[in-house]
């Protein structure tokens, strides 16, 4: 069974473009005739059981891709930040709001199940992740978890802001993916875990695109995710068959989506985009 992953977002909190932003980039975006230059909410759709970040864009995304939300298995959450979690729409798996015929487990740091919790009790008066059939599993950078008779769930640490933020490998029917958006380049700790893998797919973070493109402190610039992928390259985790995407794009990258595969194409590095889908065989 190949792995098959879909893009629901490839943009950062304020998407792409920015709502209140009248720069040159998202004028441009505006006015450009390719879709590729809108950009919501980073999130992920794994095999159609799996999402990874569950946004602000996350009820349209699921509308517009025809995600049975329904059927989902789980959820996994980067990190707390409010371009990558939806506590609201999440109450609406609540009785009266929804018939659930399945439980929901929901993977995430410590921090970010109490941002979740918080809302979901301040706004709607909801006391447990039970009262909308959702299992929560706490998860801590380089403690792997299995979930199902199939998914290997391996959370590493990343650079973000100065919270618990985590990026993942995941492995299904030996299968790997790498979903590595929220950070600077990698903690040693990560570069560390990461030794001897082999990564079938990746995706890093290139926030600040050809602008800042050497920054690679809280998030990455086009140039700082090339370094990282050159160093995932050199330790073989990255191989000749591997794919790997740039993703998270801001408008505070200064590119449009063909400026920056002109950048990424001749380092044979794909930039992601909010519909696109990639199969591992
Ligand atoms: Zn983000
Ligand atoms: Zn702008
Ligand atoms: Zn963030």
């Amino acid at each position: 069974m190949p792995l098959r992953i879909k893009i629901l977002g490839s943009g950062t909190a304020n998407g792409l473009p920015s709502p209140f932003c009248d720069c040159e980039t998202c004028r441009r975006a505006r006015a450009s005739q390719d879709p590729r230059d809108l950009r919501r909410r980073t999130s992920y759709l794994i095999d159609d059981d799996t999402i990874v970040d569950f946004g602000p864009d996350a009820y349209w995304q699921s509308v517009t891709y025809g995600v049975k939300l329904h059927r989902l298995k789980r959820i996994l959450h980067t990190h707390r930040h409010g371009d990558h979690i939806n506590p609201e729409l999440l109450c609406y798996r609540r009785t009266g709001w929804s018939m659930n015929h399945m439980r929901l487990k929901l993977f995430a740091s410590k921090p970010t199940l109490i941002a979740l919790q918080t809302w979901a009790l301040q706004n709607e008066g909801v006391r447990s992740f039970d009262e909308m059939d959702i299992d929560d599993v706490c998860l801590t950078a380089g403690h792997a978890v299995t979930d199902g008779s199939d998914l290997d769930i391996l959370p590493l640490a990343a650079k973000h802001h100065h919270i618990e933020a985590l990026v993942y490998l995941l492995t299904r029917n030996g299968r790997t993916v790498f979903i590595g958006n929220d950070s600077g380049y990698y903690p040693e700790e990560t570069w560390k875990a990461l030794e001897g893998k082999h990564l079938d797919l990746a995706f890093l973070d290139a926030t600040f695109g050809l602008f800042k493109a050497d920054y690679d402190d809280d998030h990455m610039g086009a140039a700082t995710t090339l370094r990282a992928i050159m160093r995932l390259r050199e330790m073989k985790c990255l191989t000749e068959d591997s794919q790997v995407f740039g993703i998270h794009f801001s408008h505070a990258g200064h590119a449009l989506h063909s400026e920056l595969e002109a950048f990424f194409a001749p380092h044979h590095i794909g930039v992601a985009y909010d519909g696109l889908e990639v199969a591992v065989p």
